[in-house]
């Protein structure tokens, strides 16, 4: 059952405002979950508005695939931070969390256009990344990308 924000006014509904969120920020915080232990992660990420995914890369081991592995099911933040209001007790931003599933992605292809997404999220100069660090497919052995497919997103701005 859907748990309704408590501050109704605040809440962003309008998905262009959800999609600007996710276009702005850089990086989401991603919370897991095994059997009864509860983990944090903080990554960047590229946004697939058409896919409404987002794309995400690695190292080859470490305990978030360990997390991932035992269950894909994520919930994560985004946060566009406008900055502490000082002498308001508050802050103002602008957040979406969202709930989905986390899969690593094996498909060359997909690779391919998960790095694009990733590159033209996060960079001022994409093509010159790719063309110094993505050269050959072999480059695309070395990194994992996982693709975070959401299926509820909710948003809501202070101020
Ligand atoms: C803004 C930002 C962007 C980032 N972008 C990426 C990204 O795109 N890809 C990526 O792989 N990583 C990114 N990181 C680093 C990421 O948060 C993890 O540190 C990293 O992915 C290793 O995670 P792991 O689960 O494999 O940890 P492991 O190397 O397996 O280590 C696990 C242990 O280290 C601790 N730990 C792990 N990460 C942190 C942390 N950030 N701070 C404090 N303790 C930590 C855990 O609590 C645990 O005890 C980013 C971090 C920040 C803050």
């Amino acid at each position: 059952m859907k748990y309704h924000m408590r501050r109704t006014e605040r809440e962003m509904t309008d998905p262009g405002q959800l999609r600007g969120v996710l276009q702005g920020c850089k990086y989401v915080s991603l919370a897991l979950c095994r059997e009864n232990e509860p983990y944090i992660v903080t990554m960047n990420y590229g946004y697939d508005e058409a896919e409404n995914a987002l794309y995400l890369h690695c190292a080859q081991e470490g305990l978030k695939l360990e997390f991932i592995a035992q269950n894909p099911a994520v919930c994560g933040t985004a946060i566009e931070d406008r900055g502490y209001l000082h002498g308001e007790c508050a802050h103002a931003f602008r957040s979406v969390v969202f709930w989905g599933e986390l899969h690593a992605v094996e498909e060359l292809e997909e690779k391919k256009h998960a790095m694009q997404v990733m590159l033209d999220h996060l960079e001022n100069d994409p093509d010159r990344v790719r063309e110094e660090q993505l050269k050959t497919d072999k480059a695309y052995e070395r990194v994992v990308i996982l693709r975070l497919d959401m299926h509820e997103i909710t948003g809501k701005e202070g101020r």
